[in-house]
């Protein structure tokens, strides 16, 4: 495994000048574009690791999931009088769908959804970036997890988008907390700072029936599990899920610092993360790794088991 692993990072290495990293969060701006890291935790324990797979990114969309999941451990199916689970066809951050559907979203991946679920959440818990934070170091058995202050505060000052949703949202009834602070802890989310290492231990009990195995806790039932890899496969990649579908053919997650978390179930969680991104905002290279791997070791939802 672990020479593959190389052996497909080698391979994909030359497509890292291709993308552009994220421009718009200007703390993202700065990051090395030629980083490349991916680990998979597969579900006797092991972990195979290449590249920079320790080095911490900023995971931004990639906690909507672990938003998503902390909301249904407390609301369960109740949250989906917000929100639906439908894929959106919109760019992460559009307003025009919100607008004509009435200020509820399609979707919890792309941002106004993530906002509601923060919003559900924020009404739940007493500090919610703090709970966020010690959820996501209890997945992942890393105590020393932290969100980035400048990452943060880099979101909240260019969060003009995300303000405009959430208002527009709250012009409609399906807001309930003050927007400055959901924001915040919104932003908090999006700045935590993990590892391929981290987050593929994260996923890990999205891949084995809601467990998770280095803490010993059901996170969510097995049917609760299925119903969130369903929504990664559907509306996981921003609008290009159906390219992801296609090529890849797993339940995934991306976020514009460049990691890309998918889930195969019953075997394995994966992070891979390159920072440069293609036009939709997913890793250029991250997919491709995600592609060869889906080829070459783990295969597709959509095919027989390898
Ligand atoms: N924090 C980013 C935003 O709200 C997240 C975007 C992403 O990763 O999709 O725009």
């Amino acid at each position: 495994m672990q020479d593959m692993l190389q052996a497909i990072l080698d391979q994909v290495r030359p497509l890292l000048s291709q993308g552009q990293v994220a421009q718009y969060i200007p703390a993202l701006a700065e990051v090395d574009p030629h980083q490349l890291g991916i680990a998979i935790c597969s579900l006797d324990g092991q972990l195979h690791c290449a590249g920079d797979a320790r080095t911490p990114f900023s995971i931004q969309s990639i906690s909507k999931v672990f938003s998503l999941v902390q909301a249904i451990s407390h609301s369960g199916e109740e949250i989906w009088t917000r929100l639906g689970y439908e894929p959106s066809g919109q760019a992460f951050n559009s307003l025009v769908q919100l607008e004509v559907e009435k200020g509820r979203p399609r979707n919890p991946f792309i941002n106004a959804g993530a906002l509601v679920i923060c919003d559900i959440n924020q009404s739940r818990y007493a500090t919610p970036a703090l709970s966020m934070r010690d959820f996501v170091r209890h997945l992942c058995g890393n105590p020393r997890i932290v969100s980035d202050a400048v990452v943060a505060e880099s979101e909240y000052q260019h969060r003009a988008r995300n303000a405009a949703m959430a208002y527009l949202m709250q012009a409609f009834g399906n807001f309930h907390n003050e927007v400055d602070a959901v924001l915040r802890s919104y932003f908090h989310h999006c700045a935590l700072s993990m590892s391929c290492v981290d987050v593929a231990r994260g996923f890990a009990f999205l891949a084995n029936s809601g467990y998770c195995p280095h803490s010993g806790a059901q996170i969510l039932s097995p049917r609760q599990a299925q119903q969130v890899n369903a929504i990664m496969a559907t509306s996981g990649l921003y609008d290009e899920a159906g390219n992801f579908a296609y090529r890849v053919g797993l339940p995934g997650k991306s976020g514009v610092g460049g990691g890309i978390v998918a889930v195969v179930p019953g075997r394995y969680s994966i992070c891979v993360w390159s920072p440069a991104l293609n036009a939709s905002g997913n890793s250029l290279a991250g997919m491709r790794v995600l592609e060869l791997l889906s080829e070459r070791i783990t295969g597709s939802v959509f095919s027989a088991v390898p």
